[in-house]
């Protein structure tokens, strides 16, 4: 939880972006409890956990691997992670990612799908992804796709050809916010696309004031609070997008949505 210091109020707080550690095989190298401890200090209640999503080398491990060391992570700590997402690797074909998603959310309890494409060496609109993408919808499931700045791999443009595809799928656009003018392109992205909801992580300082306007452009509810958090190095000392929402001037209401609610709905969590 954390507290409005002005007002008051308390906020559970569920962090939507962690990554599990680059390079760490099939079980974590890194004991959980520093993360967890990380969350304590901030007063993050919960986390959504991603695979980790780097290139692996020499150390390659299969998609499948990466999705049930996310889901035992998730499992033995019921109380932190709210639920996890699933890795696939594009390069392995449109059968065989299908199977991976198939697996990862009907067996494994996953509740969604991550791409980093500029990790996995591909373009974010490559072909095989409105497949995968109408897959995520059939099943129910948010497609959460990075859009870091800088990188054209992951370029702004390319998700939109994306959304005007898949129109029926709920996509997660993480890391939008990680320059100022991606920010802005951003909420008209939203404004046109009533299925992307956009994250906090990455957010660099001076945008903070465009959640203010994606929130009067757009809606408070399509925006989810994350924090791209590794802990490989760690990418962060202070989760800063938590401080510009908590001090924004909104209603209650909004801020807890962005905080912890919207993301409840959106992963179906259950009990919420
Ligand atoms: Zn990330």
């Amino acid at each position: 939880m954390i507290t409005d210091p002005v007002t008051g109020d308390h906020y559970r707080v569920l962090d939507v972006h962690q990554h599990l550690n680059v390079g760490e095989g099939t079980t974590p190298a890194l004991p959980i409890e520093p993360r967890l401890q990380l969350l304590d200090r901030f007063g993050i209640d919960q986390a959504v956990l991603l695979p980790p999503s780097g290139a692996f080398g020499a150390e390659a491990v299969s998609a499948d691997d990466l999705n049930a060391m996310t889901a035992a992570v998730v499992a033995d700590h019921p109380g932190r992670f709210a639920c996890g997402v699933a890795h696939v690797d594009l390069a392995a074909g449109e059968r065989a990612g299908r199977q991976v998603i198939g697996r990862a959310v009907t067996e494994l309890g996953l509740r969604g799908v991550a791409w980093h494409h500029r990790f996995q060496g591909a373009y974010l609109d490559h072909p095989l992804m409105p497949a995968l993408l109408r897959q995520c919808a059939d099943l129910g499931v948010p497609a959460l796709i990075h859009v870091i700045s800088e990188s054209s791999l992951e370029a702004v443009w390319r998700l939109a050809r994306l959304l005007a595809q898949c129109p029926e799928t709920t996509v997660v656009a993480l890391d939008g916010f990680s320059s100022s003018d991606q920010a802005g392109e951003m909420i008209d992205l939203a404004d046109r696309y009533g299925n992307l909801y956009c994250d906090l992580g990455a957010m660099i300082s001076v945008s903070g004031w465009t959640i203010r306007r994606f929130i009067d452009t757009v809606s408070a509810d399509r925006l989810l609070f994350g924090t791209d958090l590794y802990m490989t190095p760690r990418t962060w000392h202070a989760p800063a997008p938590l401080y510009e929402v908590i001090h924004l001037d909104l209603p209650p209401a909004a801020k807890a949505g962005i905080l912890a609610g919207n993301a409840l709905r959106l992963f179906g969590i259950p009990g919420h």
